[in-house]
């Protein structure tokens, strides 16, 4: 279209990762990212399918993960940045084409983005997670904004010790008003950009799992 041409005329895109111009994120970058290897949300190690190790089952913890790409790599961690700081939203959809998104989600499945604090929304314009949400949900399964965060925490990411992470989460989320009925006995897909520690996906859990969610399973752009 015309005007899709005079935009990018007038504001050139070019690649995050090697600054090459034409777009956000250019082939041969997005064909260099590298799938992420899959853990059991709880402990951290290896896991076939990103399911819970058998040991490391909570009553209300979480039963798995699903992590797309792998953080370790310079490519995904600079895509990641540039959405998550960069505020570019519009990279979202493209690192995500290629990704199969399940044709059946299931009955009872819902797919619920971990929330930032309303300052830290309000001053990036969006939440990262929901953006990636209603992309994988697509028409055929429901957003459900369920949880609310009522701490504003300092930023996982600046903070190295594992014990000090689950510290400055503890108490961080709360169920929405009216959203238990919602929720109960449902299977709940917890949605977020980045899983180091885990320990946002899992204080998350506990709060969905005490009023009665049946499974949670993590979503993640990168680990
Ligand atoms: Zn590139
Ligand atoms: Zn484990």
């Amino acid at each position: 279209m015309i005007l899709d041409f005079l935009i990018d005329f007038i504001f050139p895109k070019f690649c995050v990762i090697c600054d090459r111009e034409g777009a956000f994120l250019c082939r041969k970058c997005k064909k260099n990212l590298s799938s992420a290897l899959q853990v059991c949300p709880m402990c951290t190690r290896p896991s076939i399918y990103g399911l819970t190790h058998e040991y490391c089952r909570k009553k209300f913890g979480m039963d798995g993960v699903l992590s797309i790409f792998d953080y370790r790599n310079e490519g995904v961690k600079k895509v990641v940045e540039a959405i998550k700081f960069g505020f570019n939203k519009e990279l979202v959809p493209i690192v995500l084409s290629g990704f199969r998104k399940p044709s059946n989600w299931g009955k009872r499945v819902v797919l619920v983005p971990v929330p930032l604090h309303r300052y830290r929304e309000n001053w990036r314009g969006f939440n990262q997670a929901e953006v990636i949400a209603r992309l994988m949900a697509g028409k055929k399964v429901s957003v459900v904004s369920a949880l609310r965060r009522i701490k504003a925490t300092k930023q996982q990411a600046n903070i190295t010790d594992r014990r000090a992470r689950v510290e400055n989460i503890r108490g961080s989320f709360q169920i929405e008003k009216g959203m238990k009925k919602e929720l109960m006995g449902k299977k709940v897909i917890l949605v977020d950009d980045v899983f180091t520690s885990g320990a946002t996906s899992r204080e998350c859990a506990k709060e969905l799992k005490k009023v009665g969610v049946k499974q949670v399973w993590g979503l993640v752009l990168a680990r």
